[in-house]
């Protein structure tokens, strides 16, 4: 990898997310050498995925080169590589690129989507976890209508037309909201001859309420949003599987071709057999990161589990979470290296959010909740200021102004043509092999 061997102790971060970036930024280099790996050359900011799906933004505009970032960081190496293993005994990485040896290790990889062993869902549904799979189901989205118009056969029409959300967190709520305000105000003047009224989105969730984690005001005003919308809303209801044309529950099933999996994650980290996890593969840590039984690795983030007093399973997969893990990290590996003690993980939460289109989102703080315009002007707000640099939030908000005046959204296009039944990830660019 042409890494420099130089005399200060070098500190190798695997993945350039919330939790890495935020790290990578905090730790001092002066002290140490800091080399990031990650199998992209960008960082996503996730949760405008669900915008660029249905094409309310262009994926540009929520990813931002990793080079740029951190150019003039001094005693920093940045290489563009998966990782697939790490070795504690030997402290070495090895990677696409072949290995490296670290001083400390910080694992920073996040999570990916868990299908909980649904084998034809994992096939045939669209996960939206990377800027790749939102392109993915923005072309589909688009190729559905383009091919609702050329059959004759009234019912593959309309399952051509319909949408099955599995989830109801606030990914499958968002995506929701978005998918009805293109069925208002985009399809019907794009496909004049096609009856867009016919054009169901379910949104099935195995709880007994839509946003599960967040508090009882959010649940119901998040569900009357969506019914207003007239998305249908099937809560305490269990996908069993999915043939491409059906959806089948517990309870009903759904004719719709495209179903989109927003229902779990867990924890995506490379091989490491050493690491204790938990069922939802995340790696156990002390309230320092440090992972437990292992020696100068630390684990932040998504794929970290600190299990504490006050979240005895682990704090939520935020990016709140994540960033303040990296920060803090950060921090004690820059008190270790002017011999002072490290300081634990304390969680500032500072509240959680959904929006479900325009106007309408609710936002949980810690001491009470609210929703409605004043919610949805917060929720954009904050998005916007959580975007990497000036350039991304002035294309988000120029964008987010467009379409909010013109009712427009900008980026209908199948750049590329995409179908469920021949995709493989392994295909993509971010698995650089
Ligand atoms: C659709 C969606 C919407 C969301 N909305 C919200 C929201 O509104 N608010 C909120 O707080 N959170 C939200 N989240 C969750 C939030 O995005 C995550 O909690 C956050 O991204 C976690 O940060 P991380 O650094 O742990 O991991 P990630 O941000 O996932 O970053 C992991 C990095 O590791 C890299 N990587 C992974 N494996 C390897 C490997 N083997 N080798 C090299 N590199 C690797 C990846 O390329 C990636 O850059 C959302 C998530 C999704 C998917």
């Amino acid at each position: 990898m042409n890494i420099p061997n130089i005399d200060l102790p070098r500190i190798v971060v695997i993945g350039c997310g919330f939790a890495g970036l935020k790290f990578c930024k905090k730790a001092d280099s002066s002290k140490f050498q800091i080399v990031l790996l990650d199998k992209n050359n960008f960082h996503t900011f996730q949760p405008l995925l669900y915008q660029v799906a249905t094409s309310g933004l262009e994926a540009d505009s929520i990813v931002y080169p990793i080079r740029k970032i951190f150019k003039g960081k001094k005693n920093f190496y940045f290489r563009m590589t998966k990782t697939r293993k790490i070795d504690s005994g030997t402290k070495t990485v090895h990677t696409n690129l072949g290995p490296l040896e670290y001083d400390y290790l910080v694992v920073a990889t996040g999570a990916t989507t868990n299908f909980f062993g649904l084998k034809n869902i994992e096939k045939l549904a669209m996960p939206m976890k990377s800027i790749v799979e939102s392109l993915n189901l923005r072309s589909l989205i688009i190729q559905n209508f383009e091919e609702a118009l050329n059959t004759q056969d009234l019912d593959e029409r309309e399952r051509l037309m319909n949408f099955v959300i599995v989830g109801a967190g606030p990914t499958g709520i968002e995506l929701a909201g978005a998918l009805s305000e293109l069925r208002t105000h985009i399809l019907p003047k794009d496909y004049p001859d096609l009856d867009i009224r016919r054009m169901q989105i379910h949104i099935v969730e195995a709880a007994d309420r839509v946003l599960a984690a967040m508090s009882q005001f959010a649940s119901k005003k998040s569900e009357d949003y969506l019914k207003k919308r007239d998305i249908h809303v099937w809560t305490s209801t269990l996908v069993k599987d999915f043939d491409g044309d059906c959806v089948f529950t517990d309870k009903k099933n759904l004719y719709a071709k495209t179903v989109i999996w927003a229902a779990g994650i867990k924890g995506d980290s490379p091989i490491s057999p050493n690491f204790k996890r938990t069922r939802s593969e995340r790696i156990l840590v002390d309230e320092y990161n440090a992972i437990k039984g292992q020696e100068k690795i630390y684990a932040i983030g998504d794929i970290a589990q600190i299990e504490s007093k006050t979240y005895p399973k682990g704090n939520a997969m935020l990016a709140s979470v994540a960033e303040q893990q990296g920060k803090q990290l950060a921090k004690n590996f820059n008190r270790l290296a002017v011999k002072k003690e490290m300081k634990p993980f304390v969680y500032f939460d500072k509240g959680t959010m959904a929006t479900i289109g325009r106007n309408k989102a609710v936002v949980d703080l810690p001491k009470f909740s609210f929703g409605g315009i004043l919610g949805w002007f917060t929720w954009m707000f904050v998005h916007l200021m959580l975007l990497v640099d000036y350039r991304n939030r002035m294309i988000v908000f120029i964008n987010w102004v467009w379409s909010y005046i013109n009712y427009d959204r900008g980026t209908r296009l199948i750049i590329r043509r995409f179908s469920p039944k021949t995709y493989t990830p392994e295909t993509e660019v971010e698995e650089v092999d």
